[in-house]
């Protein structure tokens, strides 16, 4: 019997929710439950792919070719479950399923209405394609009392009432504020909160109080009675010093047996050995390795969420702390500056968009490659580091990418044709730019005596895609005279996926993107190797 927890915030927004959401999955599967984590996303957009990272932060990209919200990245960080397309809806994408239907005359002689048509649909999202699992669990983006969240928020109210209350639970996250000048915590806008849920019919069964310091328990009592909660169920959520601490933090404070209570659940404890091995690791690190991560939005760290937690993983891996140095990359336009990456004991050069600050990555790349200082370049940060050694070694001046425009030698070019499975995917050059790129897992052969082949300890593997455009597959044999190695190939061998300089400690870029696919418990491959000449390259410098 599939158990439903919805997970809905309110006071402030970037309390945690999505975070806190995949520790309870974590800590039900520590408990041998079979789970599953959804996102329900009020905004407009059809999904995130076409915002900006400073918007809304990184787009997450699941192995069947959705681009969704960055929360699906925790969910699969924290529980190893791979998320799918049917894992995040918006309201963009029920209304136009809705309209759609409504156009093809599903709903023939009615009026379409909020309820019960958009409520319906997205009822139906939250029940449907799943597996048998024991749990699913679908946090609700946004605060309560958005305009845009009302359907979502009538959609789980319905749908409680439908497999009724004991298959069931509504947890509400919170903050409770310390105002200094009284010296006090406050829990007023948690009861203000909970009442704006009520007013849409919805009583929390947990809170879970985000607060910077313990409650004490006249507090804890005092939200029990004001939001008719039970005192076990008010849940405090302190701020932690890893993100990966989360579940075992609310393991101590009683969510997961509160949770098993209310469902007459007695399963034995949670084997939580894992995640104490991950936070003793990471909090007792037994060296430091500094990594240039440059890139465009350094503004922003939710703009390469993943990226940031799979380098962390690879410091787990190698018993270090990976201290992350963003830099914007335009500063690598002006002369000189490069200078600033002799510190450093690696250089990232991650995904990116758009000819603004290109020219500064590619500097970078020239950087790490004439240094031999180790490079990772991923996406974006592949396709320049091949520009530049076109460029450098291969001799061909003109070098650059058809995103910036008309260019002479485009070793870098659109994509208008690639093989999917058993069938060729096309895409007009000009046409829509929403989900219009190489989305989602591809395999990917590997050239035997590769450094790559030796990483992976496999011949072939798959990986997350995102992109547009390809290295040009016509200057293949001139960029591997020049010293380049083509190290992983689509296996009909017209996409290259993995460039390597065999002559360099350690440069490799992918077209793909390995952070996605990196967990805190699995660290990924090429993480833990990139890392790891980190370290090497530390004792050197
Ligand atoms: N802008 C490049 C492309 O579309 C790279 C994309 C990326 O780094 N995700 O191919």
């Amino acid at each position: 019997m599939t158990r439903y927890i919805f997970i809905t915030g309110g006071v402030v927004s970037s309390l945690g929710k999505g975070l806190a959401s995949a520790a309870l999955a974590a800590l039900l599967q520590a408990r041998g439950f079979k789970i599953r984590l959804r996102k329900l996303d009020p905004y407009i957009n059809v999904d995130p792919g076409t915002m900006s990272p400073y918007q809304h932060g990184e787009v997450y990209v699941t192995d069947d070719g959705a681009e969704t919200d960055l929360d699906l990245g925790h969910y699969e960080r924290f529980t190893g479950v791979p998320s799918r397309r049917s894992d995040n809806i918006t309201t963009g994408r029920i209304y136009s399923d809705v309209i759609a239907r409504e156009r093809r005359g599903d709903y023939l002689g009615a009026t379409i209405q909020v309820i019960p048509h958009i409520t319906d649909r997205i009822k139906a999202f939250i029940g449907g394609d799943l597996d048998g699992e024991d749990f699913v669990l679908c946090e609700i983006g946004g605060t309560v009392g958005d305009i845009e969240g009302l359907p979502f928020l009538e959609a789980i109210r319905q749908f409680g009432n439908e497999v009724g209350r004991e298959r069931a639970l509504y947890v509400h996250l919170t903050l409770v504020p310390y105002i200094s000048s009284a010296g006090e915590i406050k829990t007023k806008p948690t009861q203000h909160s909970v009442k704006e849920l009520l007013s849409v019919g919805i009583q929390p069964d947990i809170l879970l109080v985000r607060t910077d310091r313990p409650i004490p328990e006249a507090e804890r009592k005092k939200i029990a009675l004001f939001c008719n909660v039970r005192r076990e169920a008010v849940i405090p959520a302190l701020d932690m010093k890893t993100i990966y601490a989360v579940p075992l933090a609310l393991h101590e404070e009683g969510l997961d047996a509160e949770v098993c209570r209310y469902f007459r659940l007695t399963p034995p404890p949670p084997d939580l050995a894992r995640w104490r091995t991950i936070v003793e690791r990471i909090t007792k690190p037994e060296g430091e390795v500094t990594i240039a991560v440059v890139g465009k939005y350094t503004g922003l760290l939710d703009a390469y969420k993943s990226l940031a937690e799979a380098l962390a993983h690879g410091g787990i891996a190698n018993n270090v702390h990976v201290r992350m140095n963003w830099i914007d990359s335009e500063i690598f336009e002006q002369e000189d500056t490069v200078q600033r990456l002799e510190e450093v004991h690696g250089i990232l050069v991650p995904g990116g968009f758009g000819e603004r600050g290109a020219e500064g990555k590619i500097a970078a790349a020239r950087f790490a490659r004439e240094r031999q200082v180790p490079y990772f370049g991923i996406c974006f940060g592949m396709q320049m580091a091949v520009i530049e050694a076109a460029r450098s070694l291969a001799g061909i001046e003109g070098a650059c990418s058809s995103e910036f425009g008309a260019c002479k030698e485009p070793v870098v070019g659109m994509m208008t044709e690639w093989v999917k499975g058993d069938r060729v995917e096309k895409r007009p050059q000009g046409g829509d730019m929403g989900g219009s790129m190489r989305l989602g897992a591809y395999p990917c052969m590997l050239s035997p005596n590769s450094r790559a082949r030796a990483i992976y300890a496999q011949d072939l593997i798959s990986e997350r895609h995102r992109h547009r455009y390809e290295v040009n597959i016509n200057y293949l044999a001139r960029l591997e005279q020049a010293g380049l190695l083509f190290s992983g190939m689509s296996p009909d061998g017209q996409l290259p996926e993995i460039v390597e300089i065999p002559e360099h400690p350690w440069f490799i870029g992918v077209q793909f993107h390995p952070e996605l696919k990196s967990k805190p418990f699995e660290p990924h491959p090429l993480f833990i190797s990139f890392i790891s000449a980190a370290v090497t390259q530390a004792r050197l410098v």
